[in-house]
This record gives structure tokens, sequence and C-alpha cells, in this order.
């Protein structure tokens, strides 16, 4: 696993946090820590732990044993201090139906005694100027997403905590909630943000933090954690008969190498792809083998997911 360098005056710090519900551990023993102005994707698949985590940042729920400081304080005697440094949005957000977005930001704005000026900023950030009459119950998955985005801000978070906030959402609507969150990070905002979208963490975030069953299974920029695994190009070769390329895996354009379906399949995580093209081809041709189909990709986290836990980080990858 890449290790996390220290952290000087971590926004987040969480020390050996653990959860357990019943015979479930949801959280065990993890550690992180997140620095000012980073912007932090928790992927994972279903079950990983991610939400508990971020509820437990969120002082919604309590570790059973560890510590969670949040700008170097811990939840117990901060709650209010805290609160206001700290917008979030959770997996689900529930509006009152009957009234109106404008009347919900102004609602929400009066817990905080914000003045009405920042919730016609807010309103122009999320993009719903046009929608401001609309009662909540008539906007799309995607505007009330970006609503929810918009009540979480209206304190000019320092910390943001976002749970799946794009789930259910379609491509063009991702989008549009992307864009908001880029334009957060030119302020400075520190983000957490879980998520099942492998594209979702690697467009946004500066850190990916892979979770799985309780534990973080690696963590790091895209890259790192796609060098760390042996480089960030694929080779996917099907041939007509099985084949015995074991003997070029050790040639070092080659980092890893796996065979499926009998043989038939052959997949290289490589260096230098046209070096290692060259190579295959070469091999093949000795032998009276014949290719029946050759693919160069960028490798994902998907590919990595697979690789460390052999399941898929998400059912729709
Ligand atoms: P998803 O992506 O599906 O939201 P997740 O990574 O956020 O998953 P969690 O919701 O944190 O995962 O759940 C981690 C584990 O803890 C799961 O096995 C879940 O069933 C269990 N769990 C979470 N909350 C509770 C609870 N309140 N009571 C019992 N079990 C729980």
């Amino acid at each position: 696993m890449i290790q996390q360098s220290i952290i000087e005056n971590p926004v987040i710090d969480a020390r050996h946090v653990r959860k357990t519900f019943k015979d479930i551990t949801a959280v065990k023993d993890l550690s992180i820590q997140i620095k000012k102005g980073e912007f932090v994707a928790l992927l994972g698949p279903n079950g990983a732990g991610k939400t508990t985590l971020v509820e437990m940042i969120e002082g919604i729920q309590k570790p059973d044993s560890g510590d969670i400081l949040l700008f170097g304080k811990t939840w117990r005697g901060n709650e209010q201090h805290l609160r206001q440094r700290i917008g979030l949005s959770l997996q689900e957000t529930h509006f009152i139906d009957k009234i109106s977005v404008w009347e919900t930001l102004d609602l929400f704005a009066s817990f905080f005694g914000i003045k009405k000026d920042r919730c016609e900023e807010i309103l122009s950030l999320i993009r719903l100027e046009e929608k401001r009459k609309s009662y909540t119950a008539n906007l799309s998955g995607g505007q009330r997403q970006r609503l929810a985005i918009g009540v979480a801000l209206l304190n000019h978070p320092e910390l943001l905590l976002l749970d799946e906030p794009t789930t259910g959402l379609d491509p063009s609507a991702r989008r549009d909630l992307w864009d908001i969150l880029m334009k957060l990070k030119e302020t400075g905002t520190t983000l957490i943000l879980t998520t099942h979208y492998m594209e979702e963490a690697e467009y946004l975030c500066d850190r990916i933090v892979m979770m799985n069953k309780g534990e973080i299974l690696t963590q790091g920029t895209l890259e790192e954690l796609l060098s760390a695994s042996g480089g960030g190009e694929q080779i996917e070769i099907q041939t007509h008969q099985p084949a015995d390329l074991t003997e070029l895996a050790g040639n070092p354009v080659f980092m890893t190498y796996h065979t499926l379906e009998n043989k038939l399949v052959h997949t290289f995580s490589v260096t230098d792809t046209p070096a290692a093209v060259q190579l295959l081809l070469s091999k093949i041709a000795e032998t009276e083998n014949s290719i029946r189909s050759l693919k160069c990709t960028r490798r994902t986290l998907d590919d990595l997911f697979i690789e460390m836990t052999g399941q898929h980080l998400s059912e729709e990858a």
C-alpha cells in the first residue's frame, strides 16, 4: 500500500477509528489525515464502510474507539464551533415538498443567521435561478442534488462532506455537479466525497482512497495508484489457440501478466506500449498461433480494484 506522508495541521485527522454494528465491523482501525484544500474521494463498493466513516467525521455517528479531530478539535465540547465550519450533504436529502427552491435556501440560511445575499450567490452557483419559485417536489434528480449542495455551502464551509452526490444522476447532471465542485477548488475548500464512480474520483479529486471491508486498501493520486500496480497502460490480446506467454512476462516492459479463459485471453500492464506490442507480435509469429484481437487501453481504477480484491468497484462497472 502507498504510505501517506505526515500532514501538518490536517483539517481531518482520524486515528485508529473503529465502528461495529452488531456482528458487522463497518470501519476497522482506520487512520486518515486530510490537508486543507485537498479534494479526497472515498471510493469503494457497497458496504465498504464509506458512509460510516464519513458520518463519524461529520459527528453523526460516534466511533467505538479511536479519535477524530476536525481542525484540531474533537466533536465533544466543540459541536457548535465545528458545525459552523463544515457543510454536509447526506446520501439522501429530503426537502419540504411544498416550499420553493428560494424558500428552502432562505430557511436553511435562517438557521445560521445568513443574509439573503448569500442565498442569491448560491442560487447562481448551483444554477437554479430559473427554478427559484419551483416547489422542491418538482425538481429533477440533478436539480435536487444541486440544491442539496447549495444548502451545504450556505455557511461558506471550510470543509465539505458529500456522500454519493451523483448516484443515480445521468451523465450530464453529473457533469453539472462536477463543475460546481471544481469552482470550489479555487476557494481552498477541503472536500471529502464518497462515490462508486471511478471517473468522478479521477476527475475531481487530488487523492483517491480505495476502501474495502472497512479498511483502506490503497490511496494516492491516480498516477501513483496505477504506477504502483504496474503502469497505466494495458494490453489485452486474444489468440486463436491457447498460448503460453509467461516467458514474455519476464521482460521489463511487462509489469503484470494474467491469462484467462484457458490461455486464450492474456492481459499485460505495460510500461511501453509500442515495445510491448512488438514483442507480443514477434512472439506469436514464432508459433503456429495467430492473434484474434489486440486491444491497448489505459488501465482504470476498476482494473486495479479487481486485481486487489477480485471484484468490480461498482455493479455498473
Ligand atoms: P454504500 O456504497 O452501499 O453506501 P458504504 O461503503 O457507504 O456502502 P456503509 O454504509 O458504511 O458502506 O456500510 C458498511 C457496513 O456496515 C455494511 O455492511 C452495512 O450493512 C453496515 N451498516 C452500516 N450502517 C449500519 C447500521 N446502522 N446498522 C447495521 N449495519 C450497518
